[in-house]
């Protein structure tokens, strides 16, 4: 019989309406999916946090509580699930990504727009999908199962507040979807790795994201930028990767974390596409700044903080920060 953990941190799916507003209710989620009829030959057993969250409320800590419990369990199940709210379910599935090294099986997480207790809720479907997900033995991966499809983890980004389609990953196509037959797209899907299950646990760093805005925040990112404390930054810049060239102060205070040994990453601010090096306003390589290619904000975000913990070199992070670890970034 196979085995699938689920770990409910929290979100809409599992929330009920008060006066207040929706908000988690201990307990509800279990009783919702206890009306579920069992699957045959699947054992899914379930840990509840004792502080569910609204995702807006994830932090450092709750990534090392997930990271450990699937560590924990890892030889015991075959496929994990978490359910987790859609508002950072994208950092939390890059987050997973990156951290846990060597895995070789599926960890779907998942959530809905409307709870389970709505009559409509998308939470049923987007469930019961991730549990086909996680019950496949060649699922070597982190992936999000939404809206009828199952996406790359370090690839998709919330796309909506209001429609079902809650998630996409514009530079991936998705990994399976789920219509009347589902199509699993196999050969999208990531190599078991030769390594061993090796999770990193994710430790405190200083990582900003900054965006280029035209017209009214260079001065602020020029601060930021000579701020000491900084680790790492992920600049979201114009286009293909480009930056006001001519503003000498800005290109100056670049220079001049780089050179402090704060990590710099490109990545493009438009949702589809990637930098590259056309313009002279994106050859950004003379200043020491490192292309992120196509990698989404979430997905640069948590390889830089998953690299920095591994005790790797500064030089070594760099290097890896454009190249294709999980399935992030599209090489070249
Ligand atoms: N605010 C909620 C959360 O992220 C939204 C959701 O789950 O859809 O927990």
């Amino acid at each position: 019989m196979k085995k699938i953990l689920i770990i409910y941190t929290g979100g809409t799916i599992g929330m009920d309406y008060t006066p207040q507003g929706l908000m988690p209710v201990p307990g509800l989620f279990k009783s919702q999916i206890d009306t579920l009829e069992p699957i045959q030959d699947v054992q899914i057993d379930l840990i509840e946090y004792e502080q569910l969250i609204d995702s807006s409320d994830v932090k450092l800590e709750h990534w090392q509580r997930m990271i450990q419990d699937i560590a924990d369990n890892y030889e015991s199940y075959d496929g994990f699930i978490i359910i987790h709210g859609t508002d950072t379910m994208a950092y939390s599935a890059s987050v997973l990504s990156f951290a846990l090294r060597g895995l070789d099986k599926p960890v779907v997480l998942t959530g809905s727009q409307l709870p389970l207790v709505h009559r409509r809720s998308d939470g049923w479907n987007n469930l019961i999908d991730a549990l086909f997900a996680a019950n496949r033995s060649d699922l070597n991966e982190v992936a999000i199962a939404f809206n009828n499809k199952l996406l790359r983890g370090c690839r998709a980004q919330k796309v909506s507040t209001y429609r079902f389609f809650g998630f996409d990953s514009v530079d991936e196509e998705p990994l399976a979807e789920f219509g009347i037959t589902i199509n699993w797209f196999t050969k999208r899907w990531l190599k078991a790795t030769r390594f061993s299950f090796a999770p990193v646990m994710p430790k405190p760093a200083k990582i900003l994201d900054l965006s280029m805005r035209p017209g009214f925040t260079t001065d602020f990112i020029i601060e930021t930028l000579n701020n000491v404390e900084l680790d790492a930054i992920v600049l979201q810049t114009y286009g293909s990767g480009n930056i006001p060239i001519h503003n000498l102060a800005l290109v100056a205070a670049l220079k001049a974390a780089v050179a402090r040994g704060v990590i710099i990453v490109n990545i493009t601010q438009v949702i589809e596409g990637r930098v590259s090096n056309d313009y002279v306003s994106s050859c950004l390589h003379d200043l020491g700044i490192i292309s992120g290619c196509d990698m989404t904000i979430e997905a640069a975000l948590a390889k830089l903080l998953v690299l920095r913990s591994t005790g790797m070199s500064l030089a070594n992070i760099k290097a890896a920060m454009s190249e294709n670890i999980v399935g992030e970034l599209t090489e070249g």
